[in-house]
């Protein structure tokens, strides 16, 4: 079996869940899809590129089914939740698609399509789930997982990095009007503490050093299970061998006292705050059903800063949302331009089915949108490159993602989140430094949102 993982650190966590289970049902993983029985493509549906990069990639596995050896091809992941009846009607190329509810029963499911259940797939019973529960046995064969006795999902690492992302919640309680993830990802569902701070232990002992805590809000935890983000920080930061927890995602509207004390002093929590603002105008923030304004969230960035200079700090925007005129965007400029963001993701809004925004209007038209967006990103690419140059002669610690025996390497400095913020080149490091070490350097160089590192000689 051959898993593909598109999207977000979600969709990633997701795939490592499935891998679990698929190998407690006795499936083994292989690299090259050539060799696999199935192939398993977890979809990303969140936006217009995301939903054809999944189109693409499913089709290109069903490249593979000529090679007499793949029998199957499975959609799973968000684009199969949110499309499924659309996905298998019009997507014939793929023997099956599956919704969240197939989960559990994963392994059982891929057991029923090898077995020549494909024919059903495509007489989808329900919107969720377009196959019937798979009515064959399981296989005998050893779990390859190790499965932790709190209860929570075996989980097969897909990756071998240093760094790995530790679910804490599922699903949203916000409606932001533009979203329309909790359309199909239901409601908040926190993960219990102590079933949290067993997987952080687990991974550690896998060779991770940095967990990066996911959910859609990471600043809603606990509220449904009587508990909070604080409290799961405190947990995480006994963890003996975690050197970084990153948290993602945190409403700026939502960040009370405790919790930014917790992250500011909590010994393993890193000083990175990634606040998606998705705007700055207050009447445009209302219509997102959101909150906050250009003097809360600086207020917020001063208090921050005040204690913890060096924390790095991303965001996301939108611009283009319906109603939004020019003057509206100078607000959102004139913020970013004063908050000095390390990066900033900028996002033309488009409609999605089923949210709020779809139904409102004036709809600001494509082009507008498009020059929106150059605007602001060329604002916050030379902001942000700004923001790594002041960084020269700053002390910093990198987790070295590679490196060679000349002492040179490649991997992130404490305020750069994977993927998103950009990496950091470290030069001079011991010969023997090997990806997964962290090392301490002065920043000596920027360019864009990398940064140049020499590691301290010790
Ligand atoms: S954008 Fe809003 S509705 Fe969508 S996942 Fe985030 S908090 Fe929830």
């Amino acid at each position: 079996m051959h898993l593909i993982s598109l999207g977000c650190a979600r969709n990633e966590v997701d795939s490592e869940e499935l891998a679990g289970r698929l190998a407690a049902g006795g499936f083994t993983l292989v690299d090259d899809p050539d060799e696999a029985t199935a192939i398993v493509v977890n979809t990303c549906g969140f936006i217009d590129a995301a939903k054809k990069d999944s189109i693409d990639t499913l089709l290109d596995a069903a490249d593979h089914k000529g090679n007499g050896r793949t029998r199957a091809v499975v959609a799973v992941g968000c684009l199969a939740e949110r499309y499924g009846r659309e996905l298998a009607e019009s997507l014939p190329e793929a023997d099956a698609v599956l919704g969240f509810d197939a989960y559990p029963d994963i392994a059982g499911r891929l057991e029923w399509i090898l077995a020549g259940g494909h024919a059903e797939a495509h007489a989808p019973r329900d919107r969720r789930t377009l196959l019937p529960v798979a009515p064959v046995a399981r296989p005998a064969r050893a779990a390859e997982v190790t499965v932790p006795g709190h209860g929570w999902i075996p989980r097969y690492r897909l990756t071998t990095g240093a760094s790995a992302p530790l679910k804490i919640a599922s699903g949203c309680d916000r409606r932001c009007a533009f979203c329309a993830i909790p359309s199909f990802r239901g409601s908040y569902l926190s993960r219990p503490v102590d079933e949290v701070v067993a997987e952080a232990r687990w991974l550690v002992a896998r060779g991770v050093r940095e967990v990066v805590l996911v959910s859609e809000n990471s600043s809603a935890y606990g509220k449904d299970i009587g508990t909070n983000l604080e409290r799961l920080l405190v947990g995480l930061d006994t963890v003996d061998g975690l050197d970084w927890i990153r948290v993602s995602y945190l409403q700026p509207a939502e960040i009370r006292p405790t919790l930014l004390d917790a992250m500011l002093h909590l010994h393993r929590v890193v000083p990175y705050f990634d606040l998606p603002f998705q705007h700055a105008d207050p009447v445009v923030l209302r219509r997102m059903r959101r909150f906050g304004d250009p003097e809360s969230f600086l207020d917020l960035l001063d208090r921050i800063r005040s204690v913890r200079p060096e924390a790095g700090i991303r965001s996301n925007v939108i611009v283009g949302f319906p109603g939004e005129t020019e003057a509206q965007v100078d607000v959102l400029a004139d913020f970013l331009a004063e908050a000095r963001l390390d990066a900033v993701g900028v996002f033309g809004y488009s409609d999605e089915e089923g949210t709020e925004g779809a139904t409102l209007g004036p709809k600001v038209p494509e082009e507008v949108i498009a020059e929106r967006v150059d605007r602001i990103a060329g604002l916050v690419d030379d902001l942000s490159a700004e923001a790594a140059a002041e960084r020269i002669g700053q002390r910093t610690q990198v987790l070295v993602e590679s490196a060679s025996a000349d002492g040179h390497g490649v991997g992130r400095s404490v305020h750069q989140g994977p993927e998103t913020d950009g990496q950091t080149t470290l030069v001079g490091a011991d010969p023997e430094a090997r990806a997964g070490d962290l090392v301490w350097g002065i920043v000596t160089g920027a360019d864009g949102v990398d940064l140049v590192v020499r590691a301290e000689t010790r």
